[in-house]
Parts: structure tokens; sequence; C-alpha cells
């Protein structure tokens, strides 16, 4: 019999097995990966297609009745039009076949009265929607006995997402033949867990979810299939946490009296109760001498940055060192700057003015000068910096600490699990301790998944004495007019002496015109991508905006800061002190006008979304996104979140040319809650799973297929195999006793994460 990894060749045969390579994301190449491509949906033989559910452009199978034929020689070629008009009752389809001679043969097969699965791409011709040379099966049999026919009426049959070299049932047949071939008795879920939830063991679900006897059968089939992906997916998690937990880690308990308590002293403010919650556990972990693994996520602007800078002074009091690792260089920058703003004197060891106890702040990125690098790296490997703020450039070899104590990583979606692997490896003392930041809070049921291998800890209230943002819509397309009254607004923040952001979803200029920067397929964050390593993050990261263009091919460019800086300076803002910042611009004058902005030598910033994550100028209190449709729910929430830091009240103006619809909605919603976690959920229903753990795990397609985060049933099943996971791995660590387990997993993890699986 067939193993699941044996290639699909000697199962479907060379022609199919191409065709199969070519489809789906990655291609489908072994008798696993067909086993795993499940129905898109099922048919009941003789219930009919919603013909008016059909969206031009896509392929589609149909199962409708004949209703009538016609023949009509072709005008200026030899041969013939044959077409037949197919029903499911109410609408209407056309299938038109284009052939030499009268196509006889046609006529039989598609007589009318006839029901058959029609299979190719809508299109539509003078106004009719049709088929043009649709591939065909009819379905009646020639069983006329009445038993029979019932049956045969009642099949189930599976859709499959196709292409137009191969159709949903040459996959269904190819299915067929795997299932046939393949050994499917090993089963990697556990005997004891399917009696406890009743669950289909691996061959009957397989077989269940493309053969489905009835429709309880193929649900059946998925909650089994389900259980699989988050079983899995919480036993790797769990192994992983495990390990993690066996390692040693240079305990690096508070010191009374040290530069922590010293700065607790000095701080302007008081820290909520959540900072100081979390201050606590992260002490705590930090005091323990096995490494920390916990992610802090709290909603946009509730001060994540003081316990992280909190959590690295308690390290250096202990002897150690610690790096800050943001994702883009206008991060590191702003993290260098408002970390030595808050530690004052603290960061400044050996200076005139530094505090007795003074540390060192180091920068290190990918476009310092040879000098400023030398030096910074010599301050790292010497033990003389306390705190090493850097980018990706932390991550390269060369990169040496005395004694790291503690990594951060702030705005963590951006990095993948080997990059983490990567600063950890770097200590010299046993393990690092890790406290990973997200930019956006993200639902638990998404933190235990993506990030299943960390603790989580929440901070879920802002400083006292933020007054919320208020976001309002501005539909250009049916009030002009309010556009006008938006510049007003600016000017009117401007003159009350504060400073405003307007945020375009494409830079502009040499950009224009290329392919997919038209706001198809390319989002506002991969054009940010700029020539520098360090901007990889804008290129690399959880790019909300991605998905937004592929339904809407038609629309024009996304609004541009070049252009629109142009036309404000020269018209509605004619005399405001105005700048533009993107990624395309050299790192020292990204910084220049940063600080700039931060000044106040500027009044309005025009930019991209090199301003989303983490920047932080108080006396911004407004912002203004143009062609706001462009991006996602969670990436206008982060955006917005950088006005209204300071005590005033902050404004937030979505400004859309987008018709009412989804992505109308989408406006709606951020309007109407400054919820983070309530709108990053919505954010999830309305992407793919993959996209979320592909981005965060390793960069790969996900592992998930059936599962949704979002969806309720799903989550209990998570929670559920979890613990079980939990129990599991606590019992048998290595999963001697689950060979079957133990093989699925290691064919599923690929060699990266294998591999940082054996490191960890
Ligand atoms: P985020 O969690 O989004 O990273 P930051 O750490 O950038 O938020 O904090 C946002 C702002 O709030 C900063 O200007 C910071 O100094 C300030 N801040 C943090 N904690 C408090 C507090 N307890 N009281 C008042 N202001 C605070
Ligand atoms: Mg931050």
């Amino acid at each position: 019999m067939a193993k699941l990894t044996d290639g699909l060749r000697s199962v479907v045969g060379d022609k199919a097995a191409k065709r199969l390579a070519a489809l789906g994301q990655d291609g489908l190449h072994t008798i696993g990966d067909l086993l795993t491509y499940y129905p898109r949906r099922y048919e009941t033989r003789g219930d009919l297609t919603d013909i008016a559910s059909l969206c031009e452009g896509e392929y589609v199978t149909v199962q409708a009745r004949i209703e009538s034929v016609g023949n009509r020689p072709m005008r200026n070629r030899q041969g013939s039009i044959f077409e037949a008009v197919v029903t499911d009752g109410r609408g209407r389809l056309t299938l038109t076949f284009f052939g030499r001679g009268r196509q006889d043969w046609r006529q039989r097969a598609l007589a009318p009265g006839r029901t058959g699965l029609f299979s190719g791409q809508v299109s539509s011709f003078r106004g009719k929607r049709q088929l043009s040379h649709p591939e065909f099966e009819m379905l009646e049999g020639d069983d006329s006995t009445e038993a029979r026919a019932e049956q045969f009426a009642s099949e189930i049959i599976p859709i499959y997402s196709a292409s137009k070299d191969i159709f949903s049932w040459q996959i269904a047949e190819s299915v067929k033949l795997a299932l046939n071939a393949a050994d499917l008795d090993a089963d990697p879920l556990p005997a004891s867990i399917r009696a406890r939830y009743q669950l289909y063991d691996y061959s009957r679900a397989l077989h269940a979810i493309h053969c489905p006897a009835t429709d309880a059968d193929w649900r059946r089939a998925a909650d089994r299939l389900k259980w699989d992906e988050a079983f899995m997916l919480q036993v790797v998690l769990a192994q992983r946490r495990r390990v993690s937990t066996e390692f040693i880690a240079q305990p690096r308990p508070p010191v009374a009296g040290g530069l922590l308590d010293e700065f607790d002293q000095r701080l302007p403010f008081d820290l909520t109760a959540g900072q100081q919650v979390a201050g606590q556990v992260i002490a705590a972990d930090l005091a323990g001498g096995h490494p920390m693994h916990r992610l802090l996520q709290g909603e946009v602007g509730s001060g994540k940055t003081v316990v992280a800078l909190r959590a690295m002074l308690q390290v250096i009091d202990a002897a150690g060192q610690a790096a800050l690792l943001a994702p883009t260089e206008v991060l590191a920058q702003q993290h260098y700057r408002s970390i030595s703003q808050m530690l004052g004197p603290f960061a400044m060891a050996g200076q005139l003015g530094g505090a007795d106890q003074a540390t060192t702040l180091t920068l290190l990125t990918g476009s310092q000068g040879a000098a400023a690098r030398r030096k910074a790296l010599l301050e790292a490997a010497s033990g003389a910096a306390g705190i090493v703020v850097g980018t990706h450039a932390l991550l390269e070899e060369n990169v040496q600490f005395a004694d790291l104590g503690l990594v951060v990583i702030d705005e963590q979606h951006r990095f993948g699990v080997e990059q983490r692997e990567a600063l950890r490896a770097k200590s010299v003392s046993g393990r690092p301790h890790v406290l990973v930041m997200t930019a956006t809070p993200i639902p638990r049921t998404v933190a235990i998944t993506v990030f299943g291998d960390l603790e989580v800890t929440e901070l879920t209230e802002l400083p006292a004495g933020r007054s919320p943002i208020a976001t309002h819509v501005v539909p250009v397309e049916e009030k002009p007019h309010y556009l006008a009254r938006t510049w007003e607004r600016v000017r009117e923040e401007v003159a009350a002496g504060r400073q405003v952001y307007i945020v375009c979803p494409r830079i502009g200029l040499d950009s224009e015109g290329e392919p997919g920067t038209s706001g198809r397929g390319a989002g506002p964050s991969r054009e940010e991508a700029g020539p520098s390593r360090d901007e990889l993050a804008d290129d690399g990261g959880f790019d909300f905006a991605d998905l937004d263009g592929v339904d809407q091919p038609e629309r024009r460019p996304a609004l541009a800061v070049l252009d629109v800086a142009a036309d404000l300076s020269a018209g509605a803002l004619a005399g405001l002190r105005l700048a533009v910042l993107h990624g395309r611009l050299p790192a020292e004058e990204k910084d220049k006008i940063m600080l700039a902005f931060a000044d106040g030598q500027l009044d309005v910033l025009v930019t991209t979304t090199v301003v989303e994550v983490g920047v932080d100028v108080p006396n911004a209190t407004a912002m203004v996104i143009m062609d706001a449709d462009r991006f996602g729910v969670s990436q206008l929430h982060q955006l917005r979140g950088r006005v209204g830091r300071g005590g005033h009240q902050g404004l937030c103006l979505l400004v859309t040319a987008a018709p009412a619809g989804p992505s109308r909605d989408r406006l709606d919603a951020v309007a109407s809650t400054t919820d983070g976690f309530e709108l990053s959920e919505l954010d999830l229903e309305q992407r793919r799973e993959g996209d979320v753990l592909g981005a965060a795990q390793a960069g790969r397609r996900s592992s998930l297929k059936l599962l949704r985060l979002t969806k309720k049933a799903d989550k209990e099943i998570i929670g559920l195999a979890r613990q079980e996971a939990i129990d599991l791995v606590g019992a048998d660590p290595a999963l001697a006793g689950q060979p079957a387990l133990a093989a699925a997993i290691a064919a599923q993890l690929d060699a990266e994460r294998t591999e940082y699986l054996q490191k960890a």
C-alpha cells in the first residue's frame, strides 16, 4: 500500500499528477497533499446549483438541467456553434461550444431534460452569462429501477476548488484512487481521545470527507479532521513549552536600590494596575532559573514599552544586558529616543550628568555608518551597553553580547520563530529570557494557537487621562464637501498648536505604473519595502491590505504620498509646514524628518504605513487616512493609535471613495469601537487564518485547513485539544507511545520548524 508521503504519479498517472501539482497554493504533490485537499462544498445530486450566485470570472462546477439546445453554422468559418441553455429552475446559463462539423454527438449527450455537471469559467456575452467550452458529465444513470434512481439522486458530490486545467470531478477521481491506494491504518489521533469525543477514525474520516454518504457524515468527518489540526499543533506547542522550561537561564532577581528602583522613583506617572501586575509577573519570571517566554499584549497605547523597559532595568541590575528588537528602522530609532528620554541620566554612564548606576543605551541598525556600527558592536560585546536597541541587524552573526539576559521583541507578528531563535542563540549564560510584545491585541484563541509556546499577559486598560479617539468615515463620493471640511479640520488642529498625520497607501512617482502597484495585489506595505534590509518588515509582515485588492481588480491606483503632499501643499494646506515620510527615503532622512516632527518643527506629516507601529508623538492629535478602505481593520486601528497619545482628544478621519458595501462596513466598524480585541476578531473573520498563522509562525503556509479560529465550535475544539495535548505531552513528552502521531507531526513540520524544535 502507498504511504501518505508517496508521490502521486504512481497512483493517479502522469497527466493528472502534473495538473494536481499546479493546484492550490503550493501544489499537490503527495498522496497526503491530495487527501487533505478537502472539498470546498458539497452538492446533492438532484439539487441544482443556484445559478444566480455564480460570479463572473470564477471557475465553477454547476449542476443544472438542460432546457434547450440549438446549433448554428459559424458565419466566417467552417463548423458550428452549439449552444445549450441550462437552468436551475430560476436562472439560466448558456453553454457554448465551437466545433467542426455539426457536433451531433454533443446534441445527443446534451439532450433537453437531462441533468449534468458543467465545469468552466463564468464569462458574459451580450449580457448573458455563459460557460464557454465547459467540461461536462451527465448525471442520469441508465439504471431504471426506482430504488437505484433514488439513491443516485441523493448522492452527495464533493466540489473541489478547481483550475482551468483540472475540474472538480477529475480531482474527485484522483482522490478516490488515492483513497484506495493509501495505507490509512495508522491513526495520528490517540485512540483514547477518539473514544472520549466520539470521533471517526482516520481512514473513515478521510473517506467520509471526500465521499460522504450523508451530510452528517462529512460533518463528523470534518470535526475529526479539525481535531487533527488542533491537536497536532497543540502537541507541538506543548512540547516546545516543556522543552524550554527545562533550559537553564541565569536568574535575574530584582536588586533593592538598583537602577529599576531609582527609575521607578523618577517615573512621571503612576503605573496602571495592569502595568503593575504585568511587572510583577515578569519580575518573578526573570528571577527564576528557567527562561521566561512571555507574550505581553495590550491595546494600542496601553504602555507596553514602560513594562518592557522596567524588565530590562531589572536585568541590568542583575549584571545582564538586554536587547530590544524592533521591526523597522523608524521604530528602532523611535525606541532608542524614547528610552533615552525616559531613562534620562540613567542612560548616561560615564557622561557628565550621568547617574551613579547609569548604563549605556546603544543603537544598532543596518543603515549605520561603519564607525557607528563598530562602536555599537563593541559596546554590545564588551558589556558596556546595558540596552541594545536594534532592527534585524541585531540578528546578524557578528553581533555578540557579553551577557545577554533578556530579549524584548516588539511588535511580534513581524518576526518569525527562527528570528527569535537567532537572538536566543546569542546568550552565553544559558538562555536569555524572552518578552514578546504584539502591536495590536489578538484574540486569546489565536494567541494560544499562534503563540502557544508563550505565556500570555494582557494589558487591558489605557493610562488614565486619555480621551478616546473619535473616528469618522469621510465618504468623498457621496459627500465631496466633507473632504474640504477634512482639510479645514487639519488647519484647525494646527492652529491650536497640534500636529497631524496624513496616511496614504502608496508612495508614488516612479513606482506608478509598475505592475502590481495599482492597488491590485500589492498592498501599501509591500511598496513600502525600502532599499535597506531593515525595511523588510514593511514587506514581510502581517500585511492586512494585501488581500484587499484581490476582489476588485478594476479600482484606480491608491492615493500616493508624493501626489497627495504636492496637492495639499499647493492647495488646501498651503502655508503649513508639511513633509513626507516613506520607506524609500534614506534612513538618515527618515530619522531627520521623524525628529523634526517629534520636535514640533513640522505641522503635517504625509506618510505611508511607516508610522504604523509604535511611533509616539504626543502632540500629534489628528490623523487623516486616505483611501482608508485599502487598509485592513487592525492596521487602521494600529495607525490611529498614533494620535491622541497626549492629554488632548484624538481625531481620526477615514477618507474613502468606496461605495457602500463590505469595505465601507469595515470602516464603520473601526469608527464604532476602539476595542482592539473586538476589531482583531473581526479582522480575522475576514482573513484566512493561513495568513495569520503563516506570517506568525515561520512564514510558511498554515497547516490549518478546516479549523476556523473565529468559529465558536472550533474554539471549543482548540481548547479541548490544548488540554489533551498538555496531558499527553506531560505523560509522554517524546510521544514514544504514539508513533503514528509522532510520524504525522514530523511529516507536517517543515525542515525549518523541525530544526527549531530540535534546537529549542
Ligand atoms: P504601546 O502599548 O502602544 O506600545 P506605549 O508604550 O508607546 O504604548 O505608551 C504610550 C504612551 O503612554 C507613551 O507616551 C508612554 O510614555 C505613556 N504611558 C505609558 N504608561 C503610562 C501611564 N501609566 N500613565 C501615563 N502615561 C503612560
Ligand atoms: Mg509600542
